[in-house]
């Protein structure tokens, strides 16, 4: 069993306890054939869990999150969201939108096997935010 890398981790570890129980359930089936788009995911990694008050007002001066703090499921302690990508040589893959749809299927099918609903970012209508799953409050 592979797991995951330390920083992955420590950053999974502040997430509610569904994204500790289906995540690593997710890398445990990689190498995985996506058998809509017949791409491969061989790695993935988790980029973000729960975000502090400096944390959430620095991603919201960058553009990579639209919430002030207290706004995102990032914000709640443990968080109700959870950013993860695949990764191809040791890199996350953020522009490739294909693959993104497949981990996403990957993702949703093993937490609903785990009998729990997530949201994924990259269906969202205001801003695609494609590292991004969510619970259902
Ligand atoms: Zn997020």
């Amino acid at each position: 069993m592979a797991g995951f890398g330390r920083t992955s981790q420590r950053r999974l570890d502040s997430c509610h306890e569904e994204f500790k129980i289906v995540m690593p359930l997710v890398i445990d089936q990689l190498p995985y054939v996506d058998h809509v788009s017949n791409r491969v995911i061989h790695d993935c990694g988790i980029i973000c869990g729960y975000r502090d008050e400096d944390e959430q007002e620095e991603a919201y001066r960058l553009g990579n999150s639209k919430a002030r703090f207290g706004q995102s499921l990032h914000n709640t302690d443990p968080s109700n969201a959870c950013d993860t990508l695949p990764m191809g040589d040791g890199k996350y893959m953020w522009n490739d939108r294909t693959i993104h749809a497949a981990y996403a299927r990957l993702v949703l099918r093993t937490a609903k096997e785990q009998g729990f609903d997530w949201k994924w970012g990259g269906t969202f209508k205001s801003f695609y935010d494609a590292p991004h799953f969510e619970r259902i409050l």
